[in-house]
């Protein structure tokens, strides 16, 4: 339940729907991915096809899947959208497929999580558009093919390394989701905020964007806490100092950490003199689980350039002791 959370909580769920951008121009930022799926879709509408499948890769909450809505938008086509995990049978996809309209958008979230049948069914979905569906078990069984309406495959992973590479290469389009800029972050903010029916001025939507780790989700998210903290405390105006008030509230701070980060980082620093130091005993000092520390807080960390994983273990960076306000221990003094 962190608040910088990059995955989607269920009060996000219900919210994020009213936020997305419903065309490309709104789209804000991925200037490059947005420019090659332009050409893509006005391509594939001019010579009246169904656009080929596109691949989306990037970190949690940075816009896939408005993306393939903004997709199946773009092409006037209905989108249907399910993801890996809940595919564990060939059968599961086989049902899904055979059901899509023709030119329909199948948005296939964590595609890399897909079981091993259902990926080789999806291969020759994707190529000749037809499935084989099994029929029967054991030296009876037969293969029935079944034809398939051309359809496209929208596909999204953290990672576009996680898919094997037959998987890849059946995409006719790749597009890598970069963390947004601030600038980027600070105009979600005001579109949201617009449509929040929230005043905000630049400082404050600024304020906000610099603590939102690349990530618009995160800053939808923290927009709305900050509104409930204006609307308490400054009849809804939201400014430099409300948004930074109301984010000292709830433990975010000026570079998007949150307490567990800040503990993390504090540790490292206090207690053991900027390491090097091993993953165990951290997690013991900040009492979390080993994983705790490694999946949830390190990464950012990382990302910000603040902690080092190295080979005799966890190093905080010279800007970490800066960012908490210490000062590093003398060279050789340790
Ligand atoms: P996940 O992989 O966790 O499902 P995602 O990459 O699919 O995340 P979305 O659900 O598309 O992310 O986006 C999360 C929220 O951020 C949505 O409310 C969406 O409106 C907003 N958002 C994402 N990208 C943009 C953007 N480029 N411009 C404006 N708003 C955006």
């Amino acid at each position: 339940d962190r608040l910088v959370d990059a995955g989607a909580d269920g009060e996000d769920t219900a919210v994020e729907a009213a936020l997305r951008p419903k065309d490309l121009h709104e789209f804000v930022g991925q200037e490059k991915v947005r420019e090659q799926l332009d050409l893509v879709l006005k391509a594939a509408r001019a010579r009246g096809a169904t656009a080929d499948h596109v691949l989306l890769s990037g970190a949690p909450g940075l816009g896939k899947t408005t993306l393939s809505m903004i997709i199946a938008a773009e092409m006037e086509a209905p989108i249907r959208i399910t993801s890996g995990p809940a595919i564990q049978h060939a059968g599961d996809l086989a049902a899904i497929l055979s059901s899509l309209q023709e030119g329909e958008v199948l948005f296939l979230d964590e595609i890399h999580r897909m079981s091993r049948p259902a990926e080789e069914m999806l291969y020759m979905a994707m190529e000749d558009f037809r499935v084989d569906v099994i029929v029967g078990k054991g030296p009876g069984a037969t293969a029935i093919p079944l034809e398939l309406p051309p359809f496209t495959l929208v596909g999204a992973t953290t990672r576009a390394g996680l898919l094997p590479p037959p998987l890849r290469d059946r995409f006719g389009f790749t597009g890598h989701m970069e963390f947004y800029a601030p600038t980027e972050l600070e105009r979600v903010i005001h579109r949201s905020a617009g449509l929040l029916d929230v005043a905000i001025d630049t400082a404050g939507a600024a304020e906000i964007a610099g603590r939102s780790r690349g990530t618009p989700r995160i800053a939808n998210r923290l927009l709305r806490r900050v509104r409930d903290y204006a609307q308490v405390k400054a009849e809804g105006r939201i400014d430099r100092d409300i948004a930074a008030a109301a984010l000292r509230v709830y433990e975010v701070d000026a570079r998007g950490l949150d307490r567990l980060d800040r503990a993390v980082l504090g540790a490292l620093l206090k207690l053991f003199g900027g390491g090097p130091v091993g993953l165990s005993t951290l997690a013991v000092a900040v009492g979390e689980e080993r994983e705790t520390v490694e999946e949830v807080a390190e990464p950012f960390l990382v990302r910000e350039g603040l902690l080092a994983r190295t080979p005799r273990g966890r190093v905080a960076t010279p800007a970490a002791w800066a960012h908490l306000g210490l000062v590093p221990p003398q060279q050789g003094a340790k």
